[in-house]
């Protein structure tokens, strides 16, 4: 369970107040997806915020944008 106060997410172990990060990885079929999570500073605590990939069809404009929200 995550305790939300009003300065931000707070580490469900060691109390401390979470970082907001983001991280794009890229995958050799061209997909990409973007993580953000909370982390903690302190004791390296990782929280999923959401999670979005965007893949490409045969080389194509058409896009898949798969949007997973975690909060
Ligand atoms: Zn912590």
């Amino acid at each position: 369970m995550q305790m939300q106060t009003r300065e931000g997410i707070q580490c469900p172990k060691c109390k401390t107040i979470m970082e907001y990060s983001i991280e794009t990885e890229k995958f050799t079929d061209g997909t990409k997806r973007i993580k953000s999570f909370y982390k903690c500073p302190v004791c390296n605590y990782k929280v999923n915020d959401q999670q979005i990939s965007v893949s490409k069809v045969d080389g194509t404009e058409k896009l898949i944008i798969k949007i997973e929200k975690f909060f």
